[in-house]
């Protein structure tokens, strides 16, 4: 069991830490690297792990306290893995609509048994920045890709990715749901069993 009380996330994503928080529940709290500094660190792995261990590492050494990040993103099968850990700026940064039109088009014609995905986190913890051990829990949500946007929860690509064990789109999931099954949920169901936590 690892013992932590304090633990800063490398995110600027106010909502990324408050879902966080509340998964992780309130023994450990989660400050924002935000309180420690506004720049970001260039990502550049190529792949989650590497970049959760990037932000990780770089969250320690700028705040001096043990550091968790996250990195997801959404893994085509299709695609081979595309656009995973470009997700955010699969059409070059131009948001969240043109990333999944490009997504529809890059599936166009393909049958719904070839259009399997993922929704992956990873998770990664330092206790300080140079830990030779840091703690990697991986969360994958398992889904396949629709022929059209459903839904107006969530964000990204939520409205493309059908939740086969609801029956839905993961934008049709409220908050609360999405929480229990989501990639983040799985990964941090994980953290807290190495942390002790449950
Ligand atoms: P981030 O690095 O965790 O902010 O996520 C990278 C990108 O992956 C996001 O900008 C989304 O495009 C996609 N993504 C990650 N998690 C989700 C999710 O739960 N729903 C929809 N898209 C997601």
């Amino acid at each position: 069991m690892i013992n932590f009380t304090q633990l800063v996330l490398a995110s600027h994503n106010a909502g990324k830490l408050k879902e966080l928080q509340a998964m992780l529940g309130g023994s450990v709290q989660l400050h924002s690297i935000g309180e420690f500094s506004q720049v970001e660190p260039e990502e550049t792995g190529l792949s989650f792990v590497e970049n959760a261990i990037l932000k990780a590492r770089n969250a320690a050494r700028i705040s001096g306290l043990p550091a968790l990040a996250d990195d997801s993103g959404l893994a085509v099968d299709f695609l081979g893995g595309a656009p995973g850990i470009y997700s955010a700026r699969y059409a070059d940064g131009k948001g969240d609509a043109a990333n999944n039109a490009k997504l529809l088009d890059a599936l166009k014609d393909v049958p719904e048994a070839e259009r399997g995905a993922q929704f992956v986190c990873v998770l990664a913890l330092v206790r300080h920045a140079d830990d030779p051990l840091p703690i990697l829990c991986e969360g994958l949500w398992h889904g396949r890709i629709l022929t059209e946007a459903s839904g107006e929860h969530g964000f990204g690509y939520d409205p493309l990715f059908w939740v086969p064990e609801r029956n839905c789109s993961s934008a049709e999931l409220g908050p609360v749901e999405k929480n229990q099954l989501s990639h983040r949920a799985r990964a941090m169901a994980l953290l807290r069993q190495r942390l002790g936590l449950q």
